[in-house]
């Protein structure tokens, strides 16, 4: 990956000094998504980190689905990960895993742990085992079944494994320390009973490991050196150790924990993110109002941009929320570089210009990049009858507008100089119909030979050669830079304008053939993206990616 710099943080330290004192010598990561729902951008912090790294130290990165609990995991959010990965840009070659592919060996391991008495079959219940557990102050208490026998222990297992028990009447537990301060080495569950179909092993299986005890060991399996994982799981890595340490591993690898990624006015939790979809707030998963990747790559972002955004964010140990203007940032700087430019023209307002014949059209060349001469030219067609931007032209101007208004002259881009000679109303209700202009034939490509100059360039497009279009405005998804700020339900504070459809614009013609996922600077207006589940040749459906301008950072200005 050249596009990002290779900036230089914690982990990457760490992993430098194991290079050094020679403890390592292939770092192998790991990215270990649970397939309940679709990646965001979070996880492509992640992903970039893990593969990101095993690129740098000519290592490798597994791909390993943590897939341990059948209940929430489905075979569509597998391939939705993969799609998703690869479309980042990483390649996990044959490294495909599974944590299921492991179940035979991670019931080995806890048979194990029983014969070295380090777990016990626990037949409290889950209510039990709660109270039993004790608190962040108070320590736990020893469960009356700790002492079981290892040949009961091995007895009753092996039966939980047969299914000869319901869900919860018993659970296999890692013995370990009931008055530890760290609650997660109360004697942490390992095993429990579910009589749930896996997607992967179908009804082979009716216990399933914890996350806990397989995460590790399926580390272990696969020899990672370095284990990357958020914050959330510095408490577990005395339990991660633990676990390794009692049995016998390939190797020991190394846990190190980093802070999520936090974004502003959004959520990034697959959990909630299910909700949005379930209750309807969004269009699924792949709305391009959501953080998934499957969202915002149908919002127009690119991999590229998205790459960059992680590496501009970098790696720490510290949470903190990121201004979604960096995000903006970098695909607009990408799409920069890459969109060819066209004309669109959003809420248009017709102009005639008369002393244009009637039925006669021009051919004018339009530059694809204006700094690109290698993206080419184009055609645009210039006739009696065009589009502007209703916007572009005001009855009564104030001081500072330049565009077009009674009696002033403007250019039209590609075009000529027009001035404006009158307007013509709607008897009933009074709003401006048409505009009609004149033209002067000298300026022809956008260029006085007189030397006038003019202060406005509008955009348009020819009446007859131009398409209809519709156009999909996003906004923010939420209102509150922190939607759960202060416990608030998220979905209270959702944007209820975070997508406007402007049903009637229209786009110059070349843009007939253009394909999903297409993506086109409408000059002046920002950048746009065919979607690529309901647009259609016969009705083309556009999605704004992003404006132009960080239009939302004036406004922060101004407020403060
Ligand atoms: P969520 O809370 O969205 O469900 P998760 O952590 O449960 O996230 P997993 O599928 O378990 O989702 O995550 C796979 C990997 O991605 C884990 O290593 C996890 O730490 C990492 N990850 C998840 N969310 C973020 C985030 N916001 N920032 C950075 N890494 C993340
Ligand atoms: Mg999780």
């Amino acid at each position: 990956m050249e596009e990002e710099k290779k900036a230089a943080h914690f982990i990457k330290n760490i992993i430098i000094n194991d290079i050094e004192n020679k403890k390592i010598s292939k770092i192998i990561t790991r990215f270990p998504p649970e397939p309940n729902g679709y990646l965001h951008l979070g996880h492509a912090k992640s992903i970039c980190l893990n593969f990101g790294i095993a690129d740098e130290f000519s290592g490798e990165c597994n791909l390993r689905f943590d897939d341990t609990n059948p209940a929430k995991e489905e075979q569509k959010y597998i391939d939705s990960i993969m799609e998703d990965v690869k479309w980042l840009g990483f390649d996990w070659e044959d490294r495909l895993f599974h944590a299921s592919d492991y179940f035979d060996r991670l019931y080995d391991f806890a048979v194990e742990l029983i014969k070295k008495n380090r777990a016990y079959v626990c037949s409290l219940s889950g209510d039990e085992i709660r109270q039993y557990r004790g608190t962040l102050t108070t320590p736990g208490r020893n469960s009356p079944f700790r002492n079981r026998s290892t040949a009961e222990n091995l007895d009753l297992f092996e039966r939980m494994k047969k299914g000869e028990f319901n869900d919860g009447e018993h659970v296999l537990r890692a013995k370990i320390d009931m008055s530890s301060p760290n609650i997660n080495m109360r004697d942490p569950i390992i095993y429990r009973i579910k009589k749930t179909a896996h997607p992967r092993t179908k009804d082979k299986w009716c216990i399933y490991p914890m996350y806990d005890f397989t995460h590790c060991l399926s580390d272990a399996i696969e020899g990672i050196t370095h284990s990357l994982c958020t914050l959330e799981f510095e408490d577990h890595r005395p339990l991660y150790d633990w676990i390794i340490d009692q049995l016998d591993t390939p190797c020991h690898p190394k846990q190190i924990e980093f802070a999520r990624m936090n974004l502003d006015f959004t959520i990034m939790s697959k959990r909630k993110l299910n909700i949005l979809v379930e209750k309807k707030y969004v269009k699924g998963w792949d709305d391009p109002r959501l953080p998934t990747l499957a969202g915002i790559r149908r919002r127009g972002f690119t991999p590229q941009s998205i790459r960059k955004f992680c590496s501009l964010i970098g790696i720490s140990k510290k949470e903190s929320r990121i201004d979604l203007g960096v995000l903006e940032n970098c695909i607009r700087e990408d799409l920069n570089e890459k969109a060819p430019r066209v004309m669109g023209v959003l809420n248009p307002l017709k102009l005639i210009i008369e002393n244009w014949p009637e039925g006669q059209i021009e051919e004018l060349d339009a530059m694809n990049h204006p700094q690109k001469k290698e993206m080419g030219t184009r055609k645009v067609i210039f006739s009696r009858e065009i589009f502007i931007e209703r916007e572009d032209f005001m009855e009564n101007p104030p001081k500072k507008f330049f565009r077009l208004g009674p009696g002033r002259e403007v250019r039209l881009r590609y075009a000529y100089f027009i001035t404006c000679r009158k307007i013509v109303k709607d008897d009933n209700t009074g709003e401006i119909k048409e505009i009609i202009c004149t033209y002067d034939p000298a300026t022809r490509g956008g260029d006085a030979p007189d030397g006038r100059k003019v202060k406005g360039t509008l955009h348009w497009v020819s009446g007859q050669h131009s398409i209809p279009a519709k156009v999909r405005l996003y906004d923010r998804l939420f209102l509150k830079e922190d939607p759960e700020e202060a416990n608030d339900d998220f979905t209270d504070n959702i944007n209820p304008e975070s997508l406007v459809t402007l049903d009637n614009c229209r786009v110059e013609k070349s843009l007939e053939n253009a394909g999903a996922g297409d993506t086109f600077q409408f000059e002046r207006l920002g950048y746009f993206c065919i979607d690529s589940r309901d647009s259609s040749p016969d009705q083309l459906i556009f999605n704004r990616t992003i404006t132009l301008r960080d239009t939302w950072a004036k406004l922060k200005k101004k407020k403060h």
